[in-house]
């Protein structure tokens, strides 16, 4: 494999120099993309072009609402385009992972008694894959992982043979380890127990080609501001029978058909949950990351990010005391985001060293993941790291060196 001494692709801000406590002055490193991942430069020129063709959209016959309204729905097709939509599949602009999520917990339909849908869930999922399900009408069975991936998914096997759920949703990378199930044998096993599948695509999308159409997954969800573009808009895109009948996400404009004083015809999605004033420019925004990102030549993403991981995980178990956290003992081709503890180091104290004296960004705590945290032994927490298209080997040596020190002088 050839070294990354170079970004896969420029982002914005990898120019940016951070006060250190000594006075000198570092460029702020690429090693939290889990969290939220520096802006494409691409994304920044395409923002900067658009903004002057700044109209609400759906709003009327003026020239720039035509012409806005006209990049949103572009944008709408590359971003479902971009995840492998199928012609059946509906995508929804919203404003991130979570509001995804959210959203589809709202329209899980009833079974065929009326009974509530059920939702099955890991208890490695991220807060925001787990907790819009408990609170959903049907509720949800959150399954304990086991320690290897052959018997989690036998767990699962055995939750959808015990009761009928309506929803499989699943982490598509988990944010703390960058693990993964496969994703054809939960289909299958979601699929033929009769319920269908939701996949967390926030940690996997921005990092692995990733297709609706070619999985058979039922609905994907991910985050602008984690696929290399800013805060405020991600999508929720699948399959459309389930959204065209649920409950509207929000209730406001352009949402109906028709409105009268004591009744609403709501329209079909995704105008059903997309009421107010969209945000045109983040969807333009996350469509051209998702260009820049899918022009990429086949396997260069990946080839990037598996050097990097390599070396970083390969680097951190050569620091003594340090240890990396992993869901499953079998589990194969993991993101690029890497936990660790350093044995007997409070998380947030080394995170706060990697910071001030290195300008070193990585991510402390339980990573809005306590269940898996508790369940692995990691209640007091841990350290991320996590790279993406702008990060360099160099970036990555950096956070090791930096640790080393630590480990050997303390903070
Ligand atoms: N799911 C996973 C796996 C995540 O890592 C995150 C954020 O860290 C989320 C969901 C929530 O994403 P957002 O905060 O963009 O809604």
């Amino acid at each position: 494999m050839s070294r990354p001494a170079a970004p896969c692709l420029p982002v914005v801000g990898s120019d940016t120099r951070v006060p250190l406590v000594d006075g000198r002055t570092v460029t702020y490193a690429n090693l939290d993309c889990a969290a939220s991942a520096p802006a494409l430069r691409a994304v920044a020129d395409r923002v900067a072009e658009v903004l002057p063709l700044y109209a609400s959209v759906h709003r009327g016959a003026g020239y720039l609402s035509q012409v806005s309204t006209a990049l949103y729905e572009a944008s709408r097709r590359t971003i479902g385009g971009f995840v492998g939509a199928r012609e059946e599949d509906v995508t929804i602009i919203t404003r991130n992972t979570t509001d995804s999520l959210n959203l589809l917990a709202g329209c899980v339909p009833t079974g065929p008694d009326g009974e509530p849908g059920r939702v099955l869930v890991l208890d490695v999922e991220h807060h925001a894959n787990l907790l819009p399900w408990q609170r959903s009408d049907g509720g949800a069975t959150v399954v304990v992982g086991r320690e290897s991936v052959a018997a989690t998914l036998d767990a699962l096997r055995t939750e959808l043979a015990a009761a009928p759920h309506a929803l499989v949703a699943i982490t598509g990378a988990s944010n703390v380890t960058g693990e993964s199930l496969p994703l054809a044998d939960v289909v299958r096993i979601a699929h033929d127990a009769g319920a269908r599948v939701a996949v967390d695509g926030a940690q996997l999308v921005p990092h692995r080609p990733f297709s609706l159409a070619a999985t058979g997954v039922d609905y994907v969800s991910f985050s602008g501001h984690k696929t290399y573009a800013p805060f405020g808009a991600g999508a929720l895109v699948g399959r459309r029978d389930w959204l065209d009948v649920g409950r509207p996400y929000l209730a406001g404009g352009g949402a109906v058909r028709q409105v009268g004083i004591d009744d609403v015809a709501w329209a079909p999605a995704p105008a059903r949950h997309e009421a107010g004033s969209p945000n045109v420019v983040g969807a333009v925004a996350l469509a051209a990351a998702c260009d820049a990102l899918a022009a990429l030549p086949d396997g260069a993403l990946e080839r990037h990010e598996a050097v990097l991981r390599e070396r970083l995980v390969t680097g951190l178990e050569g620091v003594p005391g340090v240890e990396i956290v992993r869901a499953w003992a079998d589990s194969v081709d993991p993101v690029a985001v890497v936990t660790f503890s350093v044995v007997g180091h409070d998380p947030g104290l080394v995170a706060a060293y990697l910071s001030a004296e290195h300008g070193i960004g990585v991510r402390d705590g339980r990573f809005c993941a306590h269940p898996l945290l508790a369940r692995l032994g990691y209640d007091a927490g841990a350290v991320r790291a996590s790279v993406g298209v702008g990060t360099t080997l160099d970036e990555v040596d950096r956070l090791v060196g930096a640790l080393a020190a630590y480990v050997a002088h303390g903070p």
